[in-house]
Parts: C-alpha cells; structure tokens; sequence
C-alpha cells in the first residue's frame, strides 16, 4: 500500500478483540501472567505494553524497519541507541546536528568514552577521511537542523557497509512520510516524534525504528533495561497525531516552499535556506531521496538586531523552540535549539545570531506571510 494509506493503518489500526477504531489506553503497568499468554504475553509496562506496541508497529511499518522502539523523548531515543556503542569506540557525527545529540555527545557520553567527531556530512571526502580504526558508527542528520543541508543518504550507507559501521539517520525534519532512510540501507532512524508526527505540539516523545530483526533484539535490550519508555498515553496520542500526518505535511509543506520565495524577494533577508529552492546546494541529492522539501526554513536577516525585532514583532507564531507542530513556530538556534553549542562552534558551522528558523503551520500561508513580512520590516 501506499504511505498514505500505511499511515492511516499501520501497525493495529483496530482493536483485535472488541473491533474498536483504534488501540484502546493499556493503562496497566502490570499483567497477570497465568492470563497473559492470550493477550501476547506481556508481564510489566517498562518491557512492553499493547498500546506502545500498536505505536511501534505502525513506526516500523512507516520506516520499512523490522521493529519500531518508542522512548520517552527523541533524546531518550537517540541516547538508547548511543548505548549500543562501547567506551573507546568513535563516531561520525554530522556537524549541524540537533543542539541536544551535540550536547549528549559531548558534555555525557564523552565522560564514557564515547568519542564523537562532527564532520560536514554533506562532503563525502569529509566523512570518508574521518573513518579511524576506532570507528563504529556515522550519525547524521537530513535535512539537518538549523541549516536544512542534504547528507547522501545511499553514499553514507554504503560507506557505513564498507566499513562495518553501524549507520543512523535522524529522520525528525522529512518524517517517512517523505523519506526513508532504512530504503537506502542504514540501519537505525531516530525521531523526535515531537515534531510532524505527532504534530500538535502536546506530546513529548521518541522513535528508533531498526531495520534488522537482530539489531533491534539489542535495542529492545537497552529500552528494557535503562528503561527511558514512552508512557502509555502518550503513545496514544502519538498514533492519533500521526493518522493525518500526509495531509498536515502537504499542506505545511506548500505554505513553507511559497514562504521560502518570497523571502528571497525581502532586501532585508541575506540567505534562505530551504532545500525546496533551485539554487539550494544540496537540492539533487535530496530530490533523489525525499519526496519533498519539507515544512522547514531557516533565514538569515541583515543584522542581529532586525532579527532580534522580528522575534519581537511576530505575532502570529509561536516565538519557541521546536518545531512540527500545526501553528506556525519561529525560533532563534543561538538562543534556543543551537544555545547548548559555543558561540565560537556555531560560527564555525555557519549558526550566525541573525539566523531564523519558521516551522510553517497550518494557517493560511498569505496570514503569515503578512504577520512574517511586517514583523521583518518593522
Ligand atoms: C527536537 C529534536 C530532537 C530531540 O527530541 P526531543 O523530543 O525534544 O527530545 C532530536 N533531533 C531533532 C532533529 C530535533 O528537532
């Protein structure tokens, strides 16, 4: 079937024993086990729950994985699968990664021994040349966050099979609805389901979907064991939130590709970043793996504080951080997201104070743009 008909009924789209639309809440941290074996042998919450489960079904369907994990947050979930590696081993990491995965790696898995190098992934001489022999996995990000740059998704694979890497990909901006990561041969996709797929900024939660039946007996070690699981009613709302995920991500999609031109015809606005835009860098290489650019754009103002005005002046988005959501949110990385990384690091990666990043939501796109427009010439 189509994705859009998997997102409607992936996983258990209705209740095995009364037919109910949907998985009822599973609100039981424990199960009689004498009874257990008829509703799929479940014993505790923490190793397993019917309600998490039909959530990772239907991200494992979505992803093309062969088992979805659900986590407490897209850290929790990025911070599981970190624990498949071992003190001593390095990973390639891509350079603008999410603020929180540089965060972790650096400031918490480095004190275990953990080393990370952060590469710019979109470079495939980069990436290949920071391979060293104690290199066990490649980390990246696409499109990447703030900067919407486009990493090789079959070159990384590949490479990553060369080498006996174990390949990740933070899925979050494109969502499977437009991507998939696993199609191209990684082996792990994290999210922070937070974002487009649950969509309406009220859930807080993470996704690994894996995809080899061996790795994810591994993973499904790890959420037992260090037990960072997602709640039981989060998880429905995650798959309630994700049943209209094609229709949320056209519809934010077409207002942030009509956006993202006419931000370009602003005097006031130095770059735009947005890999839907003809002249953007990385657009073949994303064309050839995604469906479509994305609800995403990022913008550089002609000074820190006409951006400092904007973020003042808007009033129809949300001035926040995150992302995904059906409201339009507007965030500023070097104080948000981005405020985890040093100032000297952000430079470096091209994260200046004058960036803006527009998660477009739902709202007519001729509201926001005069909301965006005025508020930028203010
Ligand atoms: C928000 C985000 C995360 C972290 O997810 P949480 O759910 O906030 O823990 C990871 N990666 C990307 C790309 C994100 O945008």
């Amino acid at each position: 079937m189509d994705i859009k008909s998997r997102i409607i009924h992936a996983g258990t789209d209705r209740d095995p024993f009364t037919g109910a639309s949907g998985v009822p809440l599973y609100l039981a941290s424990t199960f009689d086990l004498r009874r257990a074996t008829s509703g799929g042998g479940h014993d505790y919450t923490r190793s397993g729950n019917p309600t998490r489960e039909a959530l990772e079904l239907a991200a494992a369907d979505l992803e093309g994985g062969a088992a979805g994990l659900a986590f407490a947050s897209g850290m929790a979930a990025i911070s599981s699968v970190l624990l498949l590696f071992s003190p001593g081993d390095h990973l390639i990491v891509s350079a603008d990664v999410y603020g929180g995965s540089f965060r972790v790696l650096t400031r918490l898995f480095s004190r275990w021994g953990l080393n990370a190098s952060f590469v710019d992934s979109t470079s495939p001489e980069e990436v290949a040349g920071a391979v060293t022999p104690a290199t066990r996995g490649i980390f990246i990000e696409t499109p990447s966050n703030p900067l919407l740059r486009i990493t090789d998704l079959a070159f990384i694979a590949a490479l990553a099979r060369e080498r006996n890497l174990l390949s990740i990909a933070d899925n979050t901006f494109a969502t499977p609805y437009l991507q998939r990561p696993l199609a191209f041969g990684f082996d792990i996709v994290v999210h922070s389901a937070t974002k487009f797929l649950n969509g309406h900024s009220d859930v807080l939660a993470g996704l690994a979907v894996v995809r080899k039946e061996d790795l994810a007996e591994r993973l499904r070690f790890i959420q037992n064991a260090f037990g960072a699981v997602l709640g039981v009613q989060d998880s429905w709302l995650l798959l309630r939130g994700m049943k209209t995920l094609a229709v949320r991500m056209d519809a934010c999609q077409a207002g942030a590709a009509e956006i993202a031109s006419r931000l370009r015809g602003l005097g006031s606005v130095r770059r735009v970043f947005y890999p839907g835009l003809a002249d953007h860098p990385g657009k073949a290489v994303h064309d050839r793996q995604a469906s479509g650019p994305g609800a995403v754009v990022s913008f550089e103002l002609d000074s820190v504080d006409r951006c400092l005005r904007l973020l003042e002046h808007a009033g129809l988005p949300l001035v926040s951080v995150s992302l995904g959501g059906v409201e339009t949110i507007l965030s500023h990385p070097a104080t948000m997201s981005h405020a985890s990384m040093p100032p000297d690091v952000r430079a470096e990666r091209g994260i200046s104070d004058a960036l803006v990043r527009l998660s477009v939501g739902l709202e007519s796109p001729e509201d926001i743009w005069a909301d965006l427009e005025a508020a930028i010439r203010s």
